[in-house]
């Protein structure tokens, strides 16, 4: 038993230790952010590797991310060394799922070889099945559509088991049928999208219960990373798993194919054969209870035989999380399923680590009561083990711009205290606020990655966008051409494109001029022609008003005129509203420059500067991508009303989107190992108008004793100096102040004074951003009374 002397295991803590050697049965390590829960799990598997209690191909592991999943393997590498042949089974839930369903692929209806769609070409297949069903793409768009499949999927349901009422809304009740359609679609394709790595695998599961038994055979050592935000897919593929394998289970069951499409259905000529009626279904399912949080029935056909209520017993599983940081509810995520592990795993060690090795205990200690806000939690102790450290910095800014200026500042003097630049990182809550941070970094010439997401230039809306300005500003470029002849539609088909092409290419000039010439041809069917018209008309004038106009005013006519904001307005997909932000961050980043000219020319840059990755770099990501990790700097801009909490969350889930936002709030926080550092603006510019804010209600929530409000002159050179007092932080700060304290300190400030009734009435339930006339306000350094 030397192992148990092992290096790995000893500066583990008892509760950690015992979390890593209880093998047997399920274990629940339900703890607070940086307790070393994902430390206890790569340990687990380092201690499974070296005891010899399983093989590394015997072992499943899920990480959240591909990035976890890495950094986790070069971790047990570390550990055990060279004695280990092969790796675990170790990746994203997605990652594994593919895994899977590629050795299986005939049994689902694909090859071996099957594409994994992405969103766009999701869409693409979506809208060919609405036009083929004769609905109006315009009213139901196909990112709604697909919006919709993927909550299905995420909820595991098939086709088939979508509840009536929900299959009704979309394109007046046929969201069901199509969705069935779209399935079908994919195999024809041999094709799955992201969902049906895990849903397809799930139905694999099922229906060939030899499979499931192989895997549940092989696994003999199950770990889950960042438990609480599994969505009911993945806890339904987690526990067909973990079951043992039964002893039947040599036998297949004769379960009818649960995804076949539906009689009667849209646009499935193609699918000659596969008409049969859907299964209903299965009997187990009427045995076993329904998921709480879905009314879904989990663990029906748990065991092979389809007989729910006699439990296999479970091998053994080792889930870790934290309730406080569930931030996937919006996608589907159930916090439930870490609450009902006990339930589903009788029998359940759970085991609770209390000592934070990660941030010091100010941080930690704002963190903590931030969090204790929240109703709907199970309450956890935790301690820090570090020293009390730095208080959490606060600070405020006159304006975005300001506040990116502060930051860089910060950094360059970080830098300058050889601090390495990848033990920074800045966390914002939308990412239009990448966009001034990564514009100061350019200028300044500091190396930054953004992790979890595309930079801001490089987001669709904006590249679209930016084809639109482009083509204005050079009616020769082609590739802009190309990118926006048809977005928003236009109703210009492949053959309208095709000859569109030949003719520039004959003529030897560019799409545009070619346009010209075809929108008054009579060749040209009336509708394509039509349309290249309208277009050619409209790029003739907005160059006319290029010259006379200011530039971000051009830039909104374009935007109007194309049709392209209204695209996105109609849109009731869940990430319109955010590029439509982009879009308004996008015009607004222009007035930067004298010029469209100078602008374009600037974006190019940026989008040049890092094509190869720094080693060392700042990170930039959202709060949703910083799940899981750890910084020794952590800047937190944008902590304003409407932005975190983000309005959106409080419009559509309430009280409990507000919680959402506060376990956000409370991740961002808990990233930081020795400096925090929040920061709020007063001001922001949106369509050359101001919008004026309010502080986030969360900084009344960070005790006074972990926080310190810079004031002028404070840490951050300029920050605020001129007029950082609009808001009296330090009054405001004061304990008995609630939100309704950050308006009264607001109220009477000078310059306020006479909106300060509008305040009030528009706080409730209208949120607290508003737009404010230039004109009404102060302008910089005029905002003391
Ligand atoms: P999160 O909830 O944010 O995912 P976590 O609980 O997974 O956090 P870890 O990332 O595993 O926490 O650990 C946080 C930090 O504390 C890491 O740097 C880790 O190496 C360190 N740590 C964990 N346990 C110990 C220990 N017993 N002694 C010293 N350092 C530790
Ligand atoms: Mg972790």
């Amino acid at each position: 038993r030397g192992a148990h002397r092992a290096p790995y295991l000893e500066g583990l803590n008892p509760e950690q230790r015992e979390a890593v050697e209880t093998l047997d049965g399920a274990v629940l390590v339900l703890a607070g952010a940086g307790t070393g829960k994902t430390r206890v799990l790569t340990t687990r598997i380092a201690h499974i590797l070296s005891l010899g209690r399983a093989r590394a191909s015997e072992i499943l592991a899920v990480t959240f991310t591909n990035k976890a999943a890495r950094e986790m393997k070069h971790r047990i590498g570390a550990m055990v060394g060279e004695a280990v042949e092969g790796m675990p089974w170790l990746g994203t839930f997605h990652s594994i799922g593919a895994k899977i369903l590629r050795r299986h692929a005939e049994l689902v209806g694909l090859k071996q070889d099957f594409t994994i769609l992405d969103v766009d070409d999701q869409i693409r297949l979506l809208k060919q099945l609405i036009a083929a069903a004769d609905i109006d793409e315009k009213r139901w768009p196909g990112r709604l559509l697909a919006t919709q499949i993927d909550g299905w999927k995420n909820r595991g349901l098939t086709p088939d088991q979508v509840p009536a009422g929900e299959g009704a809304v979309f394109g007046n009740g046929r969201g069901r049928d199509l969705y069935a359609a779209y399935q079908a679609r994919l195999k024809t394709l041999n094709a799955a999208d992201f969902g049906d790595l895990l849903l397809e695998t799930i139905r694999l599961f099922r229906e060939h219960a030899a499979v499931l038994a192989q895997y549940q055979s092989r696994f003999k050592y199950i770990l889950v990373d960042e438990y609480q935000d599994t969505n009911v897919a993945q806890y339904l593929w987690l526990r067909l798993l973990a079951q043992r394998p039964s002893t039947g289970a040599g036998s297949p069951r004769t379960t009818a194919p649960l995804t076949s499409p539906q009689r009667g259905e849209v646009g499935s000529r193609s699918e000659p054969g596969e008409g049969g009626p859907s299964s209903p279904s299965s009997p187990s399912q009427a045995l076993s209870p329904p998921h709480p949080a879905s009314g879904l029935r989990p663990n029906a056909d748990l065991s092979p035989q389809g007989r729910g209520e006699e439990r296999a017993p479970q091998k053994n599983i080792c889930c870790v999380g934290d309730d406080d940081q569930s931030i996937y509810g919006w996608r589907g995520a159930e916090v439930d399923n870490i609450l009902r592990f006990d339930h589903d795993f009788p029998g359940a060690k759970v085991i609770r680590l209390e000592r934070n090795y990660r941030s010091t205990a100010h941080i930690l200690g704002a963190a903590s009561h931030l969090i204790a806000h929240n109703e709907g939690r199970l309450g956890k102790t935790l301690r820090s083990e570090g020293e009390a450290g730095e208080k959490v910095v606060v600070s405020s800014a006159w304006d975005s711009e300001e506040e990116a200026r502060a930051i860089g500042e910060e950094i360059e003097q970080l830098q300058r205290r050889a601090h390495r630049l990848d033990e920074i990182a800045i966390l914002v809550r939308a990412s239009f606020q990448m966009r001034e941070i990564e514009d100061r970094f350019v200028t300044l010439g500091l190396p930054y990655r953004v992790i979890g997401g595309p930079r801001f230039y490089e987001r669709a809306e904006i590249r679209d966008a930016m084809a639109y300005l482009r083509l204005v500003n050079q009616p020769a470029d082609d590739l802009a051409f190309e990118r926006i002849v048809n977005v928003p539609k236009r109703g210009l088909g492949d053959a309208a494109l095709q000859s569109l092409h030949d003719l520039a290419r004959t003529r030897g000039v560019p799409l545009l001029e070619a346009a010209h010439a075809m929108s008054t041809s009579e060749a040209v069917k009336p509708k394509p022609r039509a349309a290249l018209r309208d277009l050619v008309a409209a790029f003739d004038r907005w160059r006319a008003q290029r010259d006379t106009l200011p530039h971000t005013e051009l830039a909104e006519i374009v935007l109007d005129e194309s049709g392209y904001t209204e695209m996105w307005q109609k849109d009731r997909s869940a990430d319109a509203a955010g590029r439509l932000e982009n879009l308004k961050e996008l015009v607004r980043s222009m007035e930067d420059f004298e010029n469209l000219q100078g602008f374009l020319e600037h974006v190019a840059l940026v989008m040049d500067t890092d094509r190869g990755e720094a080693l060392d770099a700042v990170s930039i990501m959202t709060l949703h991508a910083a799940k899981g990790l750890e910084f020794d700097t952590v800047f937190l801009p944008g902590w304003e009303e409407g932005l975190l909490p983000h309005q959106r969350s409080l419009d559509e889930n309430g009280r409990a989107g507000l919680e959402e936002e506060r376990r956000l709030a409370h991740v961002g926080l808990t990233r930081a190992r020795k400096n925090a550092r929040i920061s709020f603006v007063s001001n922001r510019r949106i369509h050359g108008s101001w919008t004026s804010s309010l502080p986030s209600r969360f900084l009344d929530e960070l005790p006074e004793q972990h926080v310190e409000v810079l004031e002028a002159k404070g840490g951050f050179a300029g920050y605020g100096s001129a007029y950082g007092s609009r808001f009296d932080t330090t009054a405001a700060f004061g304990s008995s102040y609630t939100t309704p304290g950050w308006r009264r300190a607001q109220k009477n400030r000078g310059g306020f004074e006479e909106d300060s009734h509008e305040y009030s009435q528009e706080h409730e339930p209208e949120g607290r951003m508003r737009d404010v006339s230039p004109s009404h306000l102060s302008p910089p350094g005029r905002g003391r009374p």
